[in-house]
């Protein structure tokens, strides 16, 4: 069978290799001339940066990928647990360091929040329990049909904490302002509010700070590279640099791709790793599908996006570890700018990624890669980046400096910044969004796109926009969940 891929991003790059590795010929089309996605990488004079992910948590997932292509991910890549995981600033000069050993983050709990020491415990066993009722239902099953459900512990589903925000839990299990802002953060991982969405969210932590975060020796570009490898080990064949205008469906079935560039490329069937909604509403014409799935999915809320500034500095901050985070002082108000208002915060939460503390060779010999990350509202009328990037960007350098890195803006060698304009001009990602579809309600985890479209035979979707969600482990369960359902199509 050939297969049509559109996008070489982290689904389409999975899906390619799982494929492929079944004996299909498949070929991935990518706009960009080079693979990844969001999962990116730049390089400024002699800094290198990664711009999209930076934490791999789940990394059972991938090894589970590999294999089922007959390779080792260890072959491919070398992961190794951060630590300590993260350091979390406080604007009164609070610090605190999560590491992966729970007694050493306790010690440092005692610190700050002497109150809560008895509640974090509890609090991961609360977030394990929400992962054990969840993950079968919501991460590794396709969801696509009636017989996805059998075999499901329904009354598991009824009790996941999905009737209460992530917030509200979370103030009644610790009373420290600290631990209740560090806890919050972690929706921000799939681009939700935590003031918004259901506490179910509350399993990330779980994630993280039971099964481990981590990095990829020469930075998170290095699975990018090891997953089109894998795809082209399994014989698959990319091609670069060429955007697809369309899907060609005939008779309600797809038979292949228009491209820009006037080539049709016939084939069996289409997996679209390009964004649900562009694939739905832009690449599909008004007569493919039916009005009231153009208007379900145009409704389709997207998650948050980001505001990125990559800034190579001639100096190396001693407070900085490898993953920084420096908190705003009034959180809620925060979400509140970036969710409701749309615009961005003045006083954000400002995320610090520093792989020159783990790669020195990511920056030249006394100076850091600092990849400086802020949460921002998706695109929208009530923020225009083309007027306001430089002033922001200077606002968030003296924000920097104002709290503890001295002196930031005159060490600045080489600069550039990556917008919500620009994730989506670049990976066509629904209005700029960086997680794919918003789980700020407690419906979200069953309105997500599903990976086979219902109205087009032969249409596949994977990637952070449709079912399980955004996030590299989700995107490569979406790959698998395309992949099963078209094995079950076309066994
Ligand atoms: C700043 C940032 C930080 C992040 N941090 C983390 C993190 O720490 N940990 C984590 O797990 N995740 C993180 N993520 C999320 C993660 O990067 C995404 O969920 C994931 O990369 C999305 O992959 P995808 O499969 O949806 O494909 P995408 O990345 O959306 O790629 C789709 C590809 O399709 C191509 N394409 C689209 N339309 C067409 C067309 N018409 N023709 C040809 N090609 C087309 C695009 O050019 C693109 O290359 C982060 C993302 C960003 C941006």
């Amino acid at each position: 069978m050939r297969v049509n891929i559109i996008g070489a991003g982290i689904g389409g790059m999975a899906t390619a290799a799982l494929l492929a590795s079944k004996d299909h010929q498949v070929y991935v089309y990518e706009k960009n001339a080079q693979a990844g996605g969001k999962m990116n990488q730049q390089v400024l004079g002699d800094f290198r940066f990664d711009t999209g992910p930076s934490l791999l948590t789940m990394p059972f997932v991938l090894e589970k990928l590999f294999s089922d292509c007959g390779k080792y991910l260890n072959d491919y890549v070398t992961m190794e647990p951060v630590e300590p995981i993260c350091r979390y600033f406080w604007q009164d000069g609070t610090e605190f360091n999560c590491w992966q050993d729970v007694k050493k983050t306790l010690d440092e709990i005692r610190l700050i929040a002497p109150s809560d020491i008895h509640a974090y415990k509890p609090f991961l066993s609360y977030a394990e329990k929400i992962y054990e009722r969840t993950s079968n239902a919501f991460l590794f099953n396709p969801l696509n049909s009636w017989r996805d459900f059998l075999g499901l512990p329904l009354t598991d589903m009824a009790r996941i904490d999905a009737l209460t925000t992530v917030s509200k839990r979370i103030d009644s299990k610790f009373s420290s302002p600290y631990l209740r802002q560090f806890f919050k953060r972690f929706t921000t991982y799939n681009g939700s509010s935590p003031y918004q969405a259901p506490a179910t969210l509350n399993v990330i932590p779980h994630v993280e700070l039971n099964q481990g975060g981590y990095y990829v020796k020469g930075g998170l570009y290095e699975l990018a590279n090891a997953l089109r490898k894998l795809a082209e080990d399994s014989g698959a064949t990319f091609v670069f640099g060429e955007e697809v205008e369309s899907i060609v469906v005939e008779n309600k079935r797809t038979t292949g791709l228009q491209m820009k560039n006037g080539e049709v490329y016939p084939s069996d069937i289409v997996v679209s790793n390009s964004d649900a909604t562009e694939s739905y509403l832009k690449l599909l014409s008004d007569n493919d599908i039916s009005p009231s799935k153009k208007k379900k999915v145009a409704k389709t809320e997207p998650s948050c996006s980001g505001f990125v500034l990559l800034l190579g500095i001639s100096k190396t901050y001693e407070k900085l570890v490898h993953h920084n985070i420096f908190f705003s002082n009034d959180y809620e108000n925060e979400f509140h700018d970036i969710f409701e208002k749309r615009v961005m915060p003045y006083d954000p939460t400002i995320y610090v990624a520093n792989t020159s503390y783990s790669d020195k060779e990511h920056a030249p010999k006394g100076g850091s890669n600092l990849f400086v990350l802020v949460n921002a509202p998706y695109q929208s009328d009530n923020w225009n980046w083309a007027e306001k990037t430089e002033t922001y960007s200077n606002h968030v350098i003296s924000l920097l400096e104002k709290r503890g890195l001295a002196d930031l803006s005159s060490h600045i060698v080489e600069q550039d910044v990556i917008t919500p304009d620009d994730f989506y001009e670049k990976y066509r990602s629904n209005k700029g969004s960086i997680y794919g579809t918003s789980s700020n309600d407690r419906f979200s985890a069953f309105a997500r796109p599903r990976n086979k479209s219902k109205e087009i035979d032969g249409l596949y979707l994977t990637g952070g926009s449709t079912h399980p969600g955004g996030g590299i482990p989700l995107c490569v369960l979406s790959a698998q969940h395309a992949t099963t359902l078209i094995m079950r199509d076309f066994r």
